[in-house]
């Protein structure tokens, strides 16, 4: 969609990013009869990702549960998690003793359906990458965009951030992002090797790190290797070997340039901003808070926080200031409970992993 040359457009709610946190405000707000525009760069590569069962009520919420039973190209059942400890050996958590189960998502198919109830709800979309955002007098925001074919302008009462873990809009309006943990992640997807998906998600911890598999919904296994980068098993030529050695188990037949070109190097990393939501702006899903993916809780919180933003944005159009500091908290607290119940957890494993990797892991903040 091209929104025209010249003349800004503007709208109510400008949202940069249109990744699920992003598609999923749009949707909510443009269904409330705000009128929205999503400006989407082109999606990166991701990680296989795991939708864990502690996300029923906000799938439930969204009409994601329906969406993913209905639709097996864009989300698998995922039976539980089995890990493997170098000192403890097997645990394993299975989500159908609980009644339930998790999800394993095709990525590009999960956006493709986002997008299209965004824009079944009335949003506009445009591709484009937004460059530049300033503060209007006395109020709104002025954003520049690059599309493929020429730049464009939107003017917005209100911005909204899902650029993801670059948080890259509101940095530029006095946002700070605050590391608590710094992870490396090297990725890849293989065509399947078993007739059948395995159900559970499986993840292997080493003395440097860990890794995990998952059969996705399109045939493929996706396998991750996860280390501290300021150590040498972190330092992405050696994380990329790791990898190389974990995919021959599976594909005996892969060359190593075929990997290559297939490998993506992700930030892993646990990161917050230091304030979610300040004077007509608000951050969402990893471009508020990024989780460490042994948590499985981006996409979760990418939809809970798309959720409490619209909310927030609302309430705030009606004249309640406070809508965006409670907003604020909300998405802090998330964070910081986390992270607690993360910490706890590597302090366990630290107590019997005994590596340089598994006692770094518990750590104060860093700010950068
Ligand atoms: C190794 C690894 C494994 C993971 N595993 C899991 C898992 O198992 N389960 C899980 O729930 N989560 C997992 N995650 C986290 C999950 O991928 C993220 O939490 C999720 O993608 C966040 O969604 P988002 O919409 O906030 O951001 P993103 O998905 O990053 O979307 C942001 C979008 O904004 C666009 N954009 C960026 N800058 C601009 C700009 N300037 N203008 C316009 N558009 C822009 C990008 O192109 C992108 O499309 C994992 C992450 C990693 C690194």
């Amino acid at each position: 969609m091209t929104l025209g040359e010249g003349t800004p457009h503007v709208c109510e709610v400008a949202i940069a990013g249109g990744g699920p946190a992003g598609a999923t405000a749009g949707r909510i707000l443009a269904g409330w009869g705000f009128d929205v525009v999503i400006i989407a760069a082109p999606e990166g590569e991701k990680a296989g990702e795991v939708i864990g069962p502690e996300a029923i009520h906000i799938l439930d919420a969204l009409g994601l549960t329906e969406l993913f039973a209905r639709s097996p190209e864009i989300a698998t059942r995922c039976d539980g998690v089995v890990s493997h400890w170098p000192s403890s050996g097997m645990d394993h958590s299975d989500h159908r003793l609980r009644g339930t189960c998790g999800w394993v998502i095709d990525r590009p198919c999960l956006g493709m359906a986002l997008m299209k109830l965004a824009l079944e709800n009335g949003c506009r979309w445009l591709y484009g990458t937004v460059t530049t955002c300033r503060k209007l007098d006395p109020s709104g925001y002025q954003l520049s965009v690059n599309t493929r074919d020429e730049a464009q302008v939107v003017e917005a009462k209100f911005v909204v951030d899902a650029t993801g873990r670059t948080g890259s809009i509101v940095r530029r309006l006095g946002a700070r992002r605050i590391v608590d943990d710094r992870l490396i992640a090297a990725a890849t997807c293989l065509d399947r090797t078993t007739s059948q998906p395995d159900p559970y998600l499986r993840l292997i911890a080493t003395p440097d790190g860990w890794w995990y598999c998952s059969d996705g919904p399109a045939g493929d296994t996706r396998v991750a290797v996860v280390a501290d980068p300021r150590l040498d098993a972190g330092k992405p030529q050696v994380l990329g070997g790791a990898l190389r050695l974990i995919v021959k188990k599976f594909h005996q037949a892969w060359q190593s340039n075929e990997l290559a070109s297939r490998m993506i190097i992700l930030d892993a990393s646990s990161s917050r901003l230091d304030r979610c939501a300040q004077d007509g702006w608000l951050a969402v899903g990893d471009a508020a808070t990024a989780f460490d993916p042994l948590c499985g809780q981006g996409l979760a919180q990418a939809f809970g926080s798309a959720l409490a933003a619209a909310h927030a944005v609302r309430e705030c159009s009606a004249g309640n200031a406070d809508a965006l500091v409670a907003y604020d908290h909300a998405v802090q607290d998330t964070y910081r409970h986390s992270r607690a119940q993360l910490e706890l957890r590597y302090a366990y494993r630290a107590e019997s992993e005994r590596t340089p990797f598994w006692r770094a892991r518990i750590r104060p903040s860093a700010a950068v």
